[in-house]
């Protein structure tokens, strides 16, 4: 026996009959999206590593452990992109989309890569839809993405969410914070575990991301970062708020929730579903008004929301239609050759057909396209050829008729 060789861990097919699903769910979800006015962009799988040691943060867990990272033959270091905001940002300063006039919204879907413990709703090559929008400080616009994704997820059926939203400030708050989150978590260290030991004097913040119940136990009693907005931060929130309730959504302030990277600011939420285990986590975003000028670019603020489709799909209910397709029943050369002609022409018609060119009695072929679930079957033997006459039989009915080719597209369409 040859050795067979499987898929890696972490990763999975998409089978055709779940890739229905996906086809479902990338379509009511790009729709949704251009509702709101984004756009689709569409940047590489692969990056120069420092765009997400700069971006995604040093500090974060996906930077230290989780990146693909490889060298290729010219010996640059390159990253399988793990998320995709920095990939947006560095495209949007590469092609000065700034200067343009159209509205900085984006949107992609795509595979991202992450080297984490494979588990239910956790993989190593796992699909993302994200959105990003540039420029926009008003924190009405914060609102409306968290309304968004609230009637996307609406749109497909999916029920049993909460929103769960905070704020983790900015560059002048946030160092007041750190520093009494250090000596809070400096006094529980022995408690904790040994990746969290390290980031007390990393970044302490990071500890809130640890999945360990010591580390969650010692981190609830952790100062809030709400306790240390300033002013500016402080608005921010209130208002972001004001706006959720001002569209009829309802909200969780969750003080803890300050997302596993290194770059946000202000705003930060999550859509988390009670459908999923321990991987809760559907949507998850916020503000990044830094990261266009730590890349060089101009100083634009910034916003998105990535939402993990593995998950969504396991939470979204669908039945899927019945594809309405002909078979073609068909015996001995002639017949193969006038049913090939047929199909071309019910196909440029638009009808969905199937041939299969093994040789199989009548009878057989027409057991096949029961099994298959053909609406109908088109029957072409020796008399029909002669007589440029072809069978078509309802499946569902069992009515037959007769006629040419133009005749049965007639009968097919009048059905559907
Ligand atoms: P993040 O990019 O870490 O903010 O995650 C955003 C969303 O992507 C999460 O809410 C999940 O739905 C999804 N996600 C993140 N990591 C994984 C993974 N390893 N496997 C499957 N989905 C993931």
């Amino acid at each position: 026996m040859k050795k067979q060789i499987s898929a890696i861990k972490g990763t999975k097919d998409v089978l055709p009959r779940e890739a229905r699903k996906w086809q479902h769910v990338e379509a009511v979800t790009k729709r949704v999206l251009e509702l709101y006015a984004y756009k689709e962009i569409r940047t590489p799988v692969f990056e120069a590593t420092e765009l997400f040691e700069k971006g995604t943060g040093q500090t974060t867990d996906i930077v230290i452990k989780e990146m693909y990272t490889f060298k290729d033959k010219a010996g640059r270091s390159l990253t399988l992109r793990p998320e995709y905001t920095p990939s947006v940002a560095r495209s949007i300063i590469e092609n000065r989309l700034y200067l343009q006039p159209d509205p900085l919204r984006f949107y992609y879907i795509g595979p991202m890569f992450r080297y984490d413990k494979p588990q239910k709703g956790r993989y190593r090559q796992f699909h993302q839809v994200d959105i990003e929008v540039f420029g926009e400080e008003d924190p009405a616009l914060d609102a409306e993405i968290v309304e968004m994704a609230n009637y996307l997820l609406r749109e497909l059926k999916v029920s049993a969410t909460e929103n769960l939203v905070n704020s983790v400030g900015c560059k002048k708050c946030r160092p007041s914070y750190i520093k009494d989150l250090r000596s809070r978590a400096e006094e529980v260290k022995r408690d904790l575990c040994p990746d969290c030991k390290r980031k007390v004097d990393l970044n302490p913040l990071r500890i809130f991301d640890c999945k360990i119940e010591t580390c969650r136990e010692a981190a609830k009693n952790f100062p809030r970062i709400t306790d240390y907005l300033c002013q500016e931060c402080e608005d921010h929130f209130n208002r972001f708020c004001e706006y959720l309730a001002f569209y009829g959504i309802k909200y969780k302030v969750e003080p803890r929730l300050v997302r596993g990277i290194d770059y946000y600011t202000k705003t930060t939420f999550e859509v988390v579903s009670s459908k999923l285990g321990a991987q809760n986590a559907l949507i998850g975003g916020g503000r990044y008004d830094d990261m266009m000028e730590d890349f060089g670019g101009p100083d634009l603020c910034a916003i998105g929301f990535a939402m993990g489709l593995e998950r969504l799909i396991s939470v979204v209910p669908f039945t899927e239609e019945k594809g309405e397709f002909l078979y073609l029943v068909h015996l001995g050369d002639e017949s193969k050759r006038a049913g090939m002609k047929a199909v071309q022409f019910l196909r440029r018609e638009g009808v969905e057909c199937l041939i299969e060119y093994k040789e199989r009695s009548i009878k057989s072929q027409m057991s096949r396209a029961n099994k298959l679930g053909a609406a109908w079957v088109l029957i072409i033997g020796e008399e029909e050829v002669k007589e440029k006459k072809y069978k078509l039989k309802n499946m569902a009915s069992g009515l037959q008729v007769e006629g040419t080719q133009g005749e049965i597209l007639k009968i097919i369409r009048e059905s559907s």
